[in-house]
């Protein structure tokens, strides 16, 4: 059995919301672990717009998705909160002390005396393959993340995708002195990449020069060898077909958002939202906390600076559930002495 971390919160979501609550957390004197499905913080600015401007944060005349991100980060750091990426918190259930026995995807397990639902528009997991029967290949030779690059050095890898994450890792693994595959072969069905300019400057040049190869196709099927992926079967540009020989298969056809199991833990919904009051943002259960994209009550907009004032609140809410004997007072971070001790400001 695992043995659980125990906290006095639990954040579910690592977007902007996610974030500044471990701030705001962090001032009230409580410390939280954050679980994110996405191997970054960041959620939707990290991840759907990380280099656009974002012109309506309060006192930031102008940054990008990825700036606000990095100032986050920069702003909660005096808390220190335990990131858990690249897994999705999976179940929630209340224990006989009152806590919530909580797992993730991964096998993480927390008791925690309150959970932050900051989930957004919900968990962002990959696309995956529409090719029937391929999906029991998964971890084994078809791969939707890098976890471990060094586990496809020296192999023949089809990198299948057209967009940042599917050219990095083919020039990754076709150049990189200490994880080079034995070949690499990027396929994606239009002759067009959608990266950052200098890769796709790069990627032109490898393919010139042969280091790489560049096919331009879909997968149709594919063939085995006993249990083992042998080779993908493609619809070639032109309509024909052709087949694609390959050790390992790693797909980035980009990533999908799904509630997930967030539906599950018994959270009082309202169209795949979660129901809160809007005086603590509190849900239907006791304990349980939503902010962000994914709660609603009356007059709910899905903007940033909401979600930093309903992550504020729900801050003040939790105080009793972690220290009922401790009196909530509003302090100002200009002037408590209090709060610079927290924020290690002197
Ligand atoms: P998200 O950013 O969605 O983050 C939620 C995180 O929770 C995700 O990372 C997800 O992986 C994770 N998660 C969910 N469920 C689980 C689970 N079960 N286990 C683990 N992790 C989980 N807003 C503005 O205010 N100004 C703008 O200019 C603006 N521009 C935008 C432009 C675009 C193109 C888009 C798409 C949105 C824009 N928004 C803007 C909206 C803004 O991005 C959202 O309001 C904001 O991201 C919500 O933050 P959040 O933290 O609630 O959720």
């Amino acid at each position: 059995p695992l043995t659980p971390i125990e906290t006095d919160a639990l954040i579910v979501g690592a977007g902007p919301v996610g974030l500044f609550l471990v701030f705001e957390l962090g001032l009230q004197d409580i410390r939280a672990h954050v679980v994110d499905a996405l191997l970054h913080v960041g959620g939707q600015c990290a991840e759907l717009y990380a280099d656009k401007p974002i012109y309506d944060i309060p006192g930031v005349p102008v940054c990008t998705g990825h700036e606000l991100v990095e100032r986050l980060q920069q702003q909660i750091a005096p808390f220190s909160p335990t990131l858990h990426l690249g897994q999705e918190l999976r179940s929630l259930a209340r224990t006989a002390d009152g806590r919530f026995d909580c797992e993730t995807s991964t096998g993480t397990r927390f008791l925690a005396r309150t959970v932050f639902v900051a989930g957004g528009v919900g968990s962002f997991q990959p696309k995956t393959l529409r090719v029937a029967g391929i999906e029991r290949l998964a971890g084994r030779q078809l791969f939707y993340r890098v976890r471990d690059a060094a586990a496809f050095a020296g192999r023949h890898l089809v990198i299948a995708g057209g967009g940042d994450s599917a050219v990095d890792w083919a020039l990754h693994f076709a150049t990189d002195v200490a994880q080079r595959a034995a070949s690499v072969t990027l396929l994606h069905r239009r002759d067009e990449f959608r990266a950052a300019p200098a890769q796709v400057r790069r990627l032109a040049e490898l393919r010139a020069a042969g280091t790489l190869r560049v096919v331009i196709g879909q997968i149709t099927g594919f063939e085995t060898e006993g249990e083992t992926l042998a080779r993908l079967q493609l619809m070639t540009a032109d309509g024909g077909s052709d087949t694609l020989a390959l050790e390992h298969l790693l797909v980035f056809h980009g990533l999908s958002p799904r509630l997930g199991p967030i539906a599950d833990w018994g959270l009082e919904l309202e169209h795949k939202l979660v129901t809160v009051n809007p005086a603590t943002f509190e849900t239907s259960v006791p304990g349980v906390f939503a902010v962000g994209d994914i709660c609603h009550y009356p007059g709910k907009r899905k903007l940033i600076l909401c979600g930093f004032h309903e992550a504020t609140l729900a801050a003040f809410a939790a105080v009793p559930y972690v220290d009922a004997e401790r009196r909530v007072l509003l302090q100002y971070t200009t002037s408590s002495p209090q709060l610079h001790r927290l924020l290690g400001v002197t």
